[in-house]
């Protein structure tokens, strides 16, 4: 049996943050409901394609997933466990933005069997927010997160974003440290830089904005988010992404395991969503117009991944996990060695102390952590 993490993508938002290159927009009832038809069409129809796989995971994405009403995103799980074998302990995600939920939602929806959220905070400094283009203050996040832990929720995301416009190193570590002092603290943290996409709000019109923290600042942010999280007994599992021991997300190990592990498969339903199922990819397409239709086929951009595209992949989203990637592993996978595949680039960084070699264990060192993009440029073959 293979395992599936199915991806289910809400592309609705109340209005774009400056920085968000998303497929989301603001949307009426009445879209949503046509889009929640079209998913679970979707999903119905596609289902003999997995009658091989054991759901794992689903991970409602956005967007804003807490934007749908409670009914909609019951619906949609229903289609799944009717026509889809679900893991007895599958991992149910949902993103919810602070101000789209309130207690009683909060509750139908773990009711509806939702048992991991993922909250998006970005930061705790007022300033920041609104700079950013979010809809919430901190206060909201904090009644956001006392009804999550009402309503029962027990396995908590919370994102954050350093490298915002205006952000300093001290307003950063008060969103780490604001954070922790939560009763009860997250289970889970995951912590990004801001990345400028072309195309947004923040990239075209960057003279308005107050300037984001320099290239030096930026790397302390990373270094304490490391050093403050690690005392407070959070491990660092993936370039950034944080846990206790044991509330590692599943969704995001089936993503990065899936070079390593040909029998993880992932599937996106929705508009934009991409799969991985054994060695095809595809996307879906990013019309609305078209998916809300679905008269003809939404699977665009459909590829067959070769030995050469398996290979980078194993390397790349292997070395993203600090447990980092196995020798013996590649040998098993490829029948090639990895030391013949990428002698030049493995013996580069690591004279040059950005990878790591114990054995059969390949990894990135701290430093390799922080210049992981460098790295992993030169494994593309
Ligand atoms: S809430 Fe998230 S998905 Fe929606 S606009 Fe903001 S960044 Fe984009």
């Amino acid at each position: 049996m293979q395992t599936l993490g199915v991806y289910i993508h809400i592309p609705f938002c109340v209005r774009k943050c400056v920085y968000c290159d998303f497929l989301s927009a603001p949307a009426t009832q009445e879209t949503q409901r046509l889009y929640v038809e079209a998913l679970k069409k979707e999903i119905r129809e596609n289902a003999g394609l997995y009658t091989e796989h054991a759901v794992e995971t689903i991970f409602f994405g956005g967007g804003t997933p807490s934007l749908l009403r409670e009914g909609h995103i019951k619906d949609i799980l229903s289609i799944l466990k009717i026509y889809y074998k679900i893991s007895p302990n599958v991992e149910i995600t949902l993103e919810a933005n602070p101000k789209t939920t309130d207690l009683k939602k909060l509750c139908a929806l773990k009711a509806a069997g939702i048992n991991r959220l993922s909250i998006g905070l970005q930061s705790t400094d007022n300033n920041e927010l609104k700079t950013i283009g979010r809809i919430h203050t901190y206060d909201d996040f904090l009644q956001t997160y006392s009804d999550a832990r009402a309503a029962g929720f027990d396995n908590i995301n919370i994102d954050l974003m350093s490298a915002l416009p205006s952000q300093t190193l001290k307003s950063w570590t008060n969103t780490l440290k604001n954070v922790l002092k939560l009763t009860p603290p997250p289970e889970h943290i995951s912590a990004y830089s801001l990345i400028v996409e072309e195309g947004t709000p923040l990239y075209e019109h960057i003279d308005c904005f107050p300037p984001v923290p320099d290239e030096e600042t930026e790397r302390q942010m990373y270094y304490e988010t490391s050093r403050i999280l690690g005392e407070y007994g959070y491990t660092r599992y993936e370039i950034s992404n944080y846990a206790k021991q044991g509330y590692e997300s599943r969704h995001n190990r089936i993503y990065w395991q899936r070079g390593i592990k040909h029998t993880h498969d992932y599937v996106g339903f929705g508009l934009g969503a991409s799969s991985t199922v054994s060695c095809r990819r595809w996307k879906n397409t990013s019309d609305m117009s078209a998916y809300l239709a679905q008269t003809a086929d939404i699977k665009e951009d459909i590829q067959t991944l070769s030995q050469t595209d398996l290979m980078e992949e194993f390397v790349f989203l292997g070395l993203r996990m600090t447990s980092g990637i196995s020798a013996a592993e590649f040998y098993q996978t490829f029948q090639k060695s990895i030391d013949d595949i990428y002698k030049v680039p493995l013996e580069k960084w690591i004279s040059q102390g950005l990878l790591v070699r114990e054995g059969d264990n390949i990894r990135l060192t701290d430093r390799g952590i922080d210049l992981s993009n460098t790295v992993f440029a030169d494994f593309i073959l």
